[in-house]
């Protein structure tokens, strides 16, 4: 049986620009071993920015 779970981590993203932490994820540690960075809404600045993975 294969274990869950454990290619799953949680991220945060944070808006690269005002770096408000906007939304909780998660990712596969396989497919994505570097830094996610996606484009998302931020309310704060009210318009879509880059939001980067932060521990
Ligand atoms: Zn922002």
């Amino acid at each position: 049986m294969a274990k869950k779970g454990e290619n799953r981590v949680l991220i945060t993203l944070a808006c690269g620009e005002c770096r408000e932490r906007t939304y909780n994820s998660e990712k596969n540690r396989r497919n994505d071993t570097a830094r996610l960075e996606l484009k998302k809404y931020c309310p704060r600045c009210r318009k879509q920015q880059p939001h980067r993975e932060v521990r």
